[in-house]
Order: C-alpha cells, then sequence, then structure tokens
C-alpha cells in the first residue's frame, strides 16, 4: 500500500452454528448480526472499503459425547473423526464466505478450537481489527450464569472496538438458551 493510503476498515465477525438445526446452519444470532454488518455498517456502495475475517469456533466435546457412535481401530479412525468436525465448520463458513463473495466483498474465514471467549479475544490480539462485531441472545442474569454468554465476555475484553447486535425478541426460540 502507498504511503498516506489508508487502508480498508478490518471487521472480524464471530459466527456459530444453530443449536436447533446444527452445522451448516449459522445461529439464529451470529446470522442476525452477519446481515446487520452489510446492511448497516458495509453498505451496497462501500465493498472496497471494508474487509470481513469471519471466525468460528469450535468447541472441543469435552464429554467426548459425540464419537460414542464411532468404533476407533487404529490411529486414522482418530484422525477421520477430527477431520469429519472440521469439514462441518467449513460448511457453516462456506455460508458466510458464500454471501461475502455473491456481494462482492473481501474476506477471509477462518476455525479456532478452545473456548469460544478465549480465542476470539486472542484473534482480535493478534490481528488487530478495526470492529469486532457478535450476536447476542440477550439472556438474562440466571441463564447468563448457566450457560454463560460470549458476547458479554468480548464486549469487555476483546481489545477493539465491539458491535453486538442483540437478537431480536420475535426471533427468540422456545428456549432462549438455544440460537
Ligand atoms: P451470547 O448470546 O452472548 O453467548 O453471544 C452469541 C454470539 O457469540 C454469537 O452470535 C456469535 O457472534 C458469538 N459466538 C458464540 N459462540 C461462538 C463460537 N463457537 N464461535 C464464534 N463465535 C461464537
Amino acid at each position: 500500500m502507498e504511503q498516506g493510503q489508508v487502508g480498508p476498515t478490518r471487521i472480524v465477525i464471530a459466527v456459530n452454528q444453530s443449536s436447533l438445526k446444527g452445522y451448516p446452519h449459522p445461529s439464529i444470532s451470529s446470522s442476525n448480526a452477519f446481515e446487520w454488518a452489510l446492511k448497516k455498517l458495509i453498505r451496497s456502495t462501500r465493498h472496497k472499503d471494508f474487509k470481513l475475517y469471519i471466525l468460528h469456533v469450535q468447541v472441543p466435546d469435552e464429554d467426548a459425547f459425540n464419537d460414542v457412535d464411532s468404533i476407533f481401530a487404529c490411529p486414522d479412525d482418530f484422525k477421520d473423526l477430527k477431520n469429519r468436525e472440521k469439514i462441518k465448520g467449513i460448511h457453516l463458513l462456506e455460508y458466510f464466505v458464500k454471501r461475502c463473495n455473491e456481494i462482492g466483498l473481501a474476506c477471509e474465514a477462518w476455525i479456532k478450537r478452545g473456548n469460544p471467549n478465549e480465542v476470539i479475544c486472542n484473534e482480535v490480539k493478534r490481528l488487530h481489527p478495526d470492529i469486532l462485531v457478535v450476536g447476542s441472545r440477550v439472556l438474562n442474569q440466571l441463564e447468563k450464569v448457566f450457560v454463560g454468554t460470549v458476547s458479554e465476555f468480548c464486549s469487555k475484553h476483546a481489545d477493539c472496538p465491539v458491535i453486538v447486535i442483540k437478537r431480536k425478541p420475535e426471533d427468540t426460540p422456545q428456549n432462549p438458551i438455544d440460537d
């Protein structure tokens, strides 16, 4: 880039899968946050001024519940299982990357494993984006204690400005913890 030229505004958006439909469907809150960013932040005429970084964090299955139906006979079987999980995450990213490509918006998407709160904040430290966008299920105090809240953690701890897009009341599933 030439001296004095300002680069595009770099936006990280954290996305997760639907807890109701699973992969490859995005959660209601992260899909809303993505559409909000396209419509209100980036807007149709200014795509070249922005670059979107789409981050999905896969949470390791602590009790290995997903693995109970699998049979392991050699080291490759374990590799297969890890790859299967990763492929599911890739289909989620494909949804968002396709949307960006359709409208000509530059993007990069990637998957990390770990605790979403920590990973998102670490990736912000590494990338130094201008803005982090996250969705929110708008949980109440009790629900937050039981299941935790990624948006609240990130807005407190991420080293950059954070935009939290609240899920609309009419989009809230029967169980608000679901998304
Ligand atoms: P909350 O309802 O406060 O837990 O925030 C939900 C939002 O956090 C989602 O819309 C995503 O933006 C983000 N989020 C939650 N889990 C993940 C994950 N595994 N990977 C990336 N972002 C996530």
